[in-house]
């Protein structure tokens, strides 16, 4: 037990009260209600339904993505995703070893097998030196494709993700793929209304994906989406996510294996008035995080900041502790104080399903997951009041 972080709690307590304080809670204050009342009425609750398209509409605009393709959860969007890259059985796709499972479980759908290049330490997100040292040692270009010299697989895509809301350097990762003919694919589940300069996070690569599960920046209940800016992309993904079907007035024709992966109407309605809401959720939790940011300056905690040039949707704000120790007892203390913290995800090359997985060392990776814990983010109850429509 420290002063310290008895300290920070009665901080956060100050911020969100005196209940138990939850990591991240959803807030539904605008106009879920009316939207999912007129779904049931309309009888179209499935994935015909109007909310559906309204939904993509909404997200293409605040994102900038010139198609948004809605999918039943964020791991959906990235299974279809990898396919649209053109991702097959033996292939090899690089991601982070600092990320949720989802990313490496979508690679594994696909048959292909994760590659972990490490992350940076200020991001957290894959680190362009990693990719460029590991690309130079282990690959060469073979008839337009990346290939590993130690395995002989086509390394056929790439996916990062912007960790906790924080962008990654994502322009030089960009450019590292392009120049490998590699396809990036940015996995952005935590980063809706996260920027880099003028550009939503998604916006780097072929193609991208968000989540609207219950504990993201915005919830549908379950829900995900794909941005890309390739209209021929955009068509595929949309033909892939309704089983196929080819638009016939009544005929029943499908011509490839695809998925039931849309969104239904139900949730897309809940995404509708979420939407709407995005923006002053964001000014909120931006300016929570300037409070933990001012208070952690001032008591000698390590704040992890946004890169500059960028901006993060401060989705789960992080704090980077000195040792493994000083974290354990970190998340005992705070925990049992009814502060909800966590600790940053296991390492996914770590996991007894990838512990044979490639990897570059993921030194940095190492020394974040014994360092990094998440604190209460969400929009505190105090000021849910003020969000208006
Ligand atoms: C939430 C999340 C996903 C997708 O999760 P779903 O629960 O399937 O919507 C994918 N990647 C990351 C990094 C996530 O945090």
């Amino acid at each position: 037990m420290t002063q310290k972080t008895d300290d920070l709690i009665a901080f956060v307590r100050s911020l969100y009260g005196d209940e138990f304080i939850p990591l991240h809670r959803p807030v539904f204050n605008g106009r879920e209600r009316d939207y999912l009342v007129r779904a049931v009425d309309s009888n179209f609750v499935s994935s015909v339904g109007v909310e559906v398209n309204r939904f993509e509409d909404m997200v293409a605009d605040y994102t900038g993505a010139k198609y948004a393709i809605s999918c039943v959860n964020g791991t959906a969007a990235l299974h279809v995703s990898l396919i649209l890259a053109g991702v097959e059985q033996g292939d090899e796709v690089l991601s982070q070893p600092l990320t949720f499972i989802a990313t490496c479980n979508a690679i594994s759908y696909t048959k292909a097998k994760p590659v972990f290049i490490d992350v940076d330490r200020d991001t957290m997100g894959m680190s362009p030196s990693s990719l460029q040292a590991w690309l130079t040692a282990n690959t060469h270009q073979k008839d337009g494709h990346c290939v590993n010299k130690n395995t002989g697989a086509v390394v056929r895509a790439c996916v990062p993700m912007h960790t906790f809301g924080l962008p990654l350097r994502i322009k030089e990762i960009a450019d590292i793929c392009k120049a490998h003919n590699i396809v990036l694919i940015e996995d952005a589940a935590e980063s809706l209304g996260s920027w880099v300069g003028d550009t939503h996070t998604g916006n780097f690569g072929a193609l991208a994906t968000l989540s609207f599960n219950g504990n993201k920046v915005i919830t549908t209940g379950g829900g995900g989406m794909i941005l890309t800016n390739d209209e021929a992309l955009a068509k595929r993904a949309k033909h892939m996510t309704t089983t196929s079907k080819i638009p016939h007035p009544y005929e029943f024709v499908h011509d490839e294996v695809g998925f039931n992966y849309r969104m239904p109407a139900l949730n897309a309605a809940l995404g509708c008035a979420q939407m709407e809401m995005l923006p002053q959720m964001q000014a909120i939790k931006a300016t929570i995080a300037k409070q933990y940011q001012d208070y952690c300056a001032k008591n000698d905690w390590n704040y992890v900041h946004p890169l500059p040039g960028t901006k993060a949707n401060y989705w789960l704000n992080a704090l980077c502790l000195d040792d493994l120790a000083t974290r354990e007892a970190f998340l005992k203390q705070t925990n049992t104080a009814g502060v909800m913290t966590r600790p940053v995800w296991r390492l996914m090359n770590e996991l007894e399903m990838f512990k044979d997985c490639e990897h570059d060392g993921v030194a940095n990776a190492k020394w974040l997951e014994a360092r990094i814990v998440n604190i209460p983010s969400s929009v505190p109850d105090a000021q849910i009041e003020s969000l208006t429509l």
